[in-house]
């Protein structure tokens, strides 16, 4: 069984945000709601000034706290090291919102998925046949496109991505991409004093 991980290369973002239109397409998000957002930070000063981009994603943690303080069960993590929330458990109380270190979950709205992407309450064709797939007050987050994963694909944000700064793969092969690029390039977890080892690392 794959253990998934994701390695962001912060030498190739160009921060064009591809991925996160990707994502927002692939999972029929609406207005206002994203899986993965890249930040950006001014490094330097002028005339020396450059900007470095962060792509941003749920960190499917090892040791959750979202699942941790669910009371009902709702979010678990699958044996492969995908974190998931079921939304028929979930209860929309807002626990894992506030447990989540990265600020990687959104509670939907019931008027997030009435007001439509241009936000005038008319919803297009595509919109009402992908926002099926969403519950009303229940929590949200990226779910490492567990669907493609299942069916043998990559991430919509991996494949998407121009630069390839995006890479998936199975933490656990020694002999995996993912696994030679955090050894060799020294990949870095997000916020590790928050001692919830995430399943995605950072290379520059
Ligand atoms: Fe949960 Fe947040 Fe970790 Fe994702 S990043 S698994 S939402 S604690
Ligand atoms: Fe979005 Fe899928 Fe990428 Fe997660 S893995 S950020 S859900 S496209
Ligand atoms: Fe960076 Fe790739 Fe996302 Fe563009 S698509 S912002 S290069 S991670």
């Amino acid at each position: 069984m794959a253990k998934w991980g994701m390695v962001f290369d912060l030498r190739r973002c160009i921060g064009c945000n591809a991925c996160t239109v990707a994502c927002k397409q692939e999972n029929s998000l609406p207005n206002g709601v994203f899986f993965t957002k890249t930040l950006s930070e001014e490094i330097g000063e002028f005339p020396k000034a450059s900007r470095m981009y962060i792509p941003t994603i749920c960190n499917h943690c090892e040791d959750a706290p979202c699942e941790r303080v669910c009371p009902t069960g709702a979010t678990y993590t699958r044996a492969d090291g995908i974190v998931l929330v079921d939304k028929e458990k979930c209860i929309g109380c807002g626990s894992c919102i506030v447990a989540c270190p990265y600020d990687q979950r959104t509670r939907l709205e019931p008027e997030m998925l009435e007001r439509g992407l241009f936000g005038n309450g008319q919803l297009t064709p595509f919109e009402q046949q992908g926002y099926e797939r969403w519950t009303a007050g229940t929590a949200v987050k990226c779910t490492f496109c567990h669907e493609r994963v299942d069916a043998g694909l990559e991430p919509a944000c991996v494949v998407t991505c121009p630069t390839e700064a995006r890479i998936f793969g199975d933490l656990d092969d020694p002999e995996s991409k993912v696994r030679r690029l955090i050894h060799e390039r020294h990949g870095r977890q997000p916020m590790p004093e928050k001692n919830t080892d995430p399943k995605v690392f950072y290379i520059d």
